[in-house]
């Protein structure tokens, strides 16, 4: 933006020297401000350790240069104007009106110095040529620097979408986090209870992992957790919020379902695993257990339902594991291996 502004605000400035028949310092001065400043200034901001304060002493030494050439332009009211405007635009664009007020002691300063060396001479009329000159520059400019915000307001949200995305996934098996999976169980246990439809919940735990990380290593049992979550996504609807609700403990909400249909989904779960792990490669070479609660108008918010479930897999791990028991209703009824 400052190649494009700086190139653009030379021929505002060239056209009123051209009229006045400025001398040769003042012409080298244009063109190295105009040409050769931006490329510097870009150079210097790269190679500091923090390039934005570095582009803040650029944006800085701009605005003084800016108020140098409006006593060189004998105040030439159109263009004078623009640089300072754009130079403004610049500066609370880029640090808000702290940077803005800085820029304008700036301004005064360059002014300063264009008394001093260049002398004091007020002409502010601007005639056709500047005015024509000065049109690129007033177009162009503002258009550009829509554009690139308007670019860069993309570039967040999609920066914002990631980073949301992030916050709710595990890293590991990239499925719903604990914070953000437990959230939609809130949520469906509201929706649930307003619209009174079956809901059930699965907490499924992977049969004596450790084993797998104490003989085969942590990175294969890592392997192992991502290989059961794909098939996780594999097995459920669309719908079924499916989260990594502890180490190698994973919880999945599903709304509509009934105990029947839940544990159905889940014996062909089960089913599934246990014939993976005779594959010689076992990418899961560890059984499950699973706990069903079914969401009952007794349990008066989701952590009961939570507290069911858990009790459930409790009771498939304590009656031996590769099983799964169903709670939640009334008395806790065991589906037994087979
Ligand atoms: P049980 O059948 O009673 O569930 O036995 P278990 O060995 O599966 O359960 P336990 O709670 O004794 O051990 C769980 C292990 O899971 C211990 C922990 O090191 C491991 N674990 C937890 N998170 C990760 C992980 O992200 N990667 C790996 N590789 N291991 C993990
Ligand atoms: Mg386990
Ligand atoms: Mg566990």
């Amino acid at each position: 933006m400052r190649i494009a502004g700086l190139g653009l605000g030379f021929f505002c400035v060239a056209s009123v020297f051209a009229l006045q028949h400025r001398g040769f310092v003042l012409w080298s001065l244009l063109v190295f401000h105009g040409f050769v400043w931006p490329h510097v200034a870009r150079r210097a901001a790269l190679a500091c350790e923090v390039p934005f304060r570095g582009e803040r002493l650029n944006l800085m030494a701009d605005s003084m240069l800016g108020g140098f050439w409006v006593v060189a332009m004998q105040f030439n009211v159109l263009p004078s104007v623009l640089i300072l405007a754009m130079l403004s635009m610049d500066n609370i664009g880029a640090g808000g009106l702290r940077l803005f007020a800085r820029g304008v002691l700036a301004h005064v300063l360059g002014v300063l110095a264009g008394l001093v060396t260049v002398g004091f001479v007020f002409s502010p009329m601007s005639q056709m040529p500047t005015i024509l000159a000065c049109l690129p520059f007033l177009i162009i400019y503002p258009l550009a620097l829509g554009f690139t915000s308007y670019r860069l307001s993309l570039k967040l949200a999609q920066r914002t979408r990631e980073l949301e995305h992030l916050s709710r996934t595990d890293g590991l098996t990239r499925l719903w986090n604990r914070r953000h999976w437990e959230g939609m169980l809130a949520d469906e246990f509201e929706r649930c209870r307003a619209n009174r439809y079956a809901s059930c919940l699965l907490l499924i735990d992977l049969d004596h992992f450790k084993r797998i990380n104490d003989t085969l290593g942590h990175p294969a049992g890592d392997a192992v957790l991502q290989a059961f979550a794909d098939l996780l996504r594999s097995h459920f609807r669309a719908g079924d919020s499916i989260g990594r609700y502890g180490g190698e403990e994973f919880g999945v909400v599903l709304p509509g379902a009934t105990l029947r249909e839940a544990h159905t989904v889940a014996k062909v779960l089960v089913q599934r695993v246990r014939e993976k792990t005779k594959e010689a490669s076992a990418e899961c070479p560890c059984t499950i257990s699973v706990g069903i609660a079914q969401l009952t108008d007794d349990l008066p918010d989701y952590h009961t339902w939570l507290q069911e479930v858990d009790r459930s897999l409790y009771q498939a791990k304590a009656t031996g594991r590769d099983r799964i028991v169903v709670g939640g209703l009334a008395p806790v009824q065991e589906v037994a291996r087979g």
